[in-house]
């Protein structure tokens, strides 16, 4: 794939993968901002802001399949064969998604199944939410005194929990970043606390980070199911000593 935008072949239609960052439209790519702003076909989620949806040419088709936890608006195979069908046409798609298409955003499967028709693409990998938010909210992942490893989880968990592997996860020295955890906190809490993590260990509930909108909730272990109760989607869960330095560092400071 030739990096200059006007050597996209329109022929035969396109399709680019493109990761929007967790808010900040600062926090695109130059070249996710060089796709938005020459494709002709917009397909975006829910969670990608205004201010970047403003970047793409007056001209642009713009395609919402938004989801919502619970409700997905636009089944995935029906958002599948709108990229096949938009390029099919001949046109160059952008498949726009929040953070990072290939951190919980399904970007695999979309890749699947333009392989499936011999669409070409290419992928543009954006900032994920744990590294985006947690950088906004002053929460180094690692830090020598804190943490030498860090896991991001995803809290849409099966009913049990089972597809977890919550002892490996409850242990200091390590940091845990679970999307899409704002309903389990109370069983994020409870499974970490049985495997043996310390009711004081720090955490932190990062909402609508690297946006103006931007809160950090910070509490321990303990109390983190009562935090979530006080937060919005969306939200990132940070587990781990790691997030105490959010009162030292923190720095963004939204209008
Ligand atoms: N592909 C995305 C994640 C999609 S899953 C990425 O790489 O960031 C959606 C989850 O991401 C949300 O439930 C939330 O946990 C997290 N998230 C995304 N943007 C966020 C933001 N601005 N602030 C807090 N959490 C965010």
């Amino acid at each position: 794939m030739p990096d200059s935008p006007s050597s996209l072949s329109h022929a035969q239609g396109f399709v680019s993968l493109v990761g929007a960052g967790p808010g900040d439209p600062d926090l695109l790519t130059v070249k996710a901002v060089k796709r938005i702003r020459t494709a002709d076909v917009i397909v975006y989620d829910r969670l990608v802001s205004q201010d970047i949806l403003d970047l793409a040419s007056p001209t642009a088709e713009m395609v919402y399949v938004g989801k919502k936890l619970d409700h997905h608006f636009v089944p995935q195979p029906k958002i599948n064969q709108i990229l096949v069908d938009q390029a099919q046409l001949g046109k160059h798609v952008v498949r726009l998604k929040g953070g990072d298409p290939f951190i919980f955003g399904r970007g695999g499967e979309e890749l699947q199944s333009l392989v499936a028709e011999s669409i070409a693409f290419e992928v543009v990998p954006g900032i994920t939410a744990a590294v985006g938010c947690t950088a906004y909210a002053g929460i180094p992942l690692t830090h020598r005194d804190h943490a030498q490893s860090v896991q991001f989880i995803t809290g849409h968990l099966k009913q049990h929990g089972e597809d977890i592997d919550w002892p490996s996860l409850a242990q200091s020295n390590h940091t845990l970043v679970f999307y899409m955890g704002l309903k389990q906190c109370p069983q994020i809490q409870a499974n970490l606390v049985v495997n043996g993590l310390a009711e004081s260990t720090p955490c932190a509930i990062i909402e609508k980070g690297a946006t103006p909108q931007q809160r950090v909730l910070t509490g321990p272990l303990a109390e983190l199911a009562q935090l979530a109760g006080q937060a919005q989607s969306p939200s990132l869960i940070v587990v781990g000593s790691v997030t105490e330095l959010h009162q030292e560092l923190a720095w963004y400071k939204p209008e």
